[in-house]
């Protein structure tokens, strides 16, 4: 593995791809294709950081590529830089409003090359940043509540097809006032990234996703699994805060830290709104705080029918 960026150099004559490899290889990854069709393949394997793509090829064009990756989610925001010989303004603006970043012309010029091409993968890895950034929680590092909302959407249109199970956990923590009240704001902040970081052992599947819905609450999404599961995941998150063992001597219901659960679980409905699937779960939560705390409350729920159940 490594941490340099990787170029995708796109040009059907390889003395071309030898000057441009020779000019960047000392600082990037460097991976080529000599054809359009060659190009769209090699850019879905190994996700480049940046494309240089030549205009005229035999078979697809530059331009075609180009409007090809930029249709492609995984791949529409990978810069790409047009290398071509024709020096005038319509293949430019025509380069441009195919979605490219910027123009190089031929004969390349090593110096120009690696300046434009230093400039665009900064933007980029800045661009990435934000992107991270906006869906992140900053003091948990857990995905955010935009994120969580998106997510779910997502997810319950995707299962819907097959009408498969998806499982939501509420996660509160217990006295939480009192926490900040003993030991300070800053402690409190401590304990919430702690709990975050509970949350995430007690998941396991790369498609769970762990949230902070907001001050010391916190989401999970649980897709394909059902009700059954999802309450095992919740006792293993409450196992897995319990054995934080942060102490809370202000706390009625343990000497630690503690978490009230609430899970509800369904089989998707394309309607099924990520403001339902909180609302059910919330209701649960609701009532593991009414029954004392530190507890797991659930539901199995369907458009037509409510049924709560308690573990
Ligand atoms: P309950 O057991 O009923 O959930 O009681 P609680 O005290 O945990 O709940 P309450 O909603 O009364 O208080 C939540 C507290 O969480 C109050 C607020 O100051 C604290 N809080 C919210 N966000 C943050 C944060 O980002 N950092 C810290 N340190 N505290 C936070
Ligand atoms: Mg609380
Ligand atoms: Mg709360």
């Amino acid at each position: 593995m490594t941490d340099r960026a990787v170029i995708l150099i796109v040009d059907d004559e390889i003395s071309n791809i030898e000057i441009m490899s020779a000019a960047l290889e000392d600082e990037y990854e460097v991976c080529f294709a000599t054809s359009g069709e060659e190009a769209l393949t090699v850019a879905q394997t190994v996700l480049p950081d940046l494309v240089l793509l030549d205009v005229l090829m035999p078979g697809i064009d530059g331009y075609e590529v180009c409007k090809r990756l930029k249709k492609e989610r995984m791949l529409a925001d990978i810069p790409v830089i047009f290398t071509t010989g024709l020096n005038d303004q319509d293949a430019e603006v025509r380069g441009l409003s195919a979605g490219a970043i910027d123009y190089v012309t031929k004969p390349i010029q090593p110096v120009i090359l690696r300046a434009r091409v230093a400039n665009h993968i900064e933007l980029k890895s800045l661009r990435d940043q934000l992107a991270q950034m906006a869906v992140t929680d900053a003091l948990t590092g857990l995905s955010n509540r935009r994120h969580l909302e998106q997510t779910l959407a997502q997810e319950t249109a995707k299962l819907a097809h097959s009408g498969e199970w998806l499982s939501v956990i509420m996660v509160d923590i217990d006295f939480f006032k009192r926490f900040n009240d003993t030991f300070g704001h800053p402690a409190g902040d401590r304990c919430l990234a702690m709990v975050a970081a509970a949350l995430t052992r007690a998941i396991h599947l790369a498609t769970d996703l762990a949230a902070r819905y907001g001050g010391e609450e916190f989401v999970c999404v649980l897709p394909g699994r059902d009700h059954e599961a999802a309450v095992q995941v919740a006792k293993e998150i409450q196992e897995q805060v319990s054995s934080l063992r942060i102490p809370h001597p202000e706390s009625t219901v343990s000497p630690c830290v503690t978490v009230s659960i609430g899970v509800a679980s369904a089989c998707c409905l394309p309607d099924t709104s990520p403001s339902q699937w909180i609302a059910y779960a919330d209701r649960q939560l609701y009532l593991s705080k009414r029954a004392g705390r530190n507890e797991i409350f659930s539901t199995v729920f369907s458009a037509q029918e409510i049924s709560f159940s308690t573990e």
